[in-house]
């Protein structure tokens, strides 16, 4: 589902999605890079289900699976890099995460990860498994990667998790921000009873955000995006952090 002149939509799932893919999946986005290669933007959860829609999603958008150039992961949650290694082996191309997420991935870190807890408390079947992926390119706050027309200035917007990541993406004559899951539609936000999730951390992302002058979309990593205004959106959710409020959940 085209969304702008660059991104597609090509999965969501049970977990806030739009049905486009059947398992726990984060929006998963691709972008086009103007040169007929694309870049994903997180993988969803990997369950076989999941993977086939994606996939289906891609060609839809008029790309082969060898178009995708580049991987990014905004975080190592199952339901966005459960499907790391399995669209790393099908595109050929190189994945892109925090050090962090590199690290956890490396290994299949499920503790890291939270996907323990989240497959007790059934975010996950029974039989989820976080897969390893080797060979991660880790990336930081201050990059900038540039693949045809598209580029991406990666922040590191710890909160929801540690090790997040956001992109702000500039292509076709936009600035959008791809936010994982650390800020949505109306300043809400996805605080969760894990180790790793960090009030105080959230409160500098979400300043940062919506510090980095204009903005038009807000792609965030489960729901409705924010196709033009976006920093409405993150002005709120930091008005509330900056009076040492936690912007109300989605
Ligand atoms: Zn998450």
């Amino acid at each position: 589902m085209r969304l702008t002149g660059s991104i597609h939509l090509i999965g969501g799932g049970v977990w806030g999605g739009l049905g486009l893919s059947p398992g726990p999946d984060c929006n998963v986005y691709l972008v086009e890079c103007g040169d007929g290669s694309a870049v994903m933007i997180d993988t969803g959860s990997g369950l076989p289900g999941s993977v086939d829609a994606i996939a289906g999603h891609v060609e839809e958008a008029g790309f082969r699976p060898e178009d995708i150039r580049a991987i990014l992961l905004t975080h190592m949650h199952g339901d966005h890099a459960g499907g790391a290694l399995r669209f790393a082996e099908m595109t050929g191309a190189e994945v892109h995460a925090s050090e962090l997420t590199a690290r956890v991935l490396a290994t299949g870190d499920e503790e890291t990860s939270s996907v323990a807890l989240a497959r007790t408390a059934g975010v996950f079947p029974s039989d989820f498994k976080l897969l390893p992926v080797a060979g991660m390119n880790s990336i930081a706050e201050g990059d900038r990667l540039e693949f045809g027309d598209a580029s991406f200035d990666v922040y590191e917007t710890p909160g929801h998790c540690a090790g997040h990541l956001s992109f702000l993406l500039s292509a076709s004559g936009r600035r959008d921000m791809i936010a994982g899951d650390v800020v949505f539609w109306r300043g809400r936000v996805l605080m969760q009873a894990t180790p790793d999730c960090d009030p105080a951390a959230l409160a500098a992302s979400l300043a940062k955000l919506a510090g980095l002058g204009q903005v038009d979309g807000l792609f965030s990593g489960h729901g409705a995006f924010v196709l033009s205004g976006a920093n409405r959106h993150l002005d709120e959710a930091a008005s509330h952090a900056r009076q040492l409020r936690i912007p109300p959940g989605v």
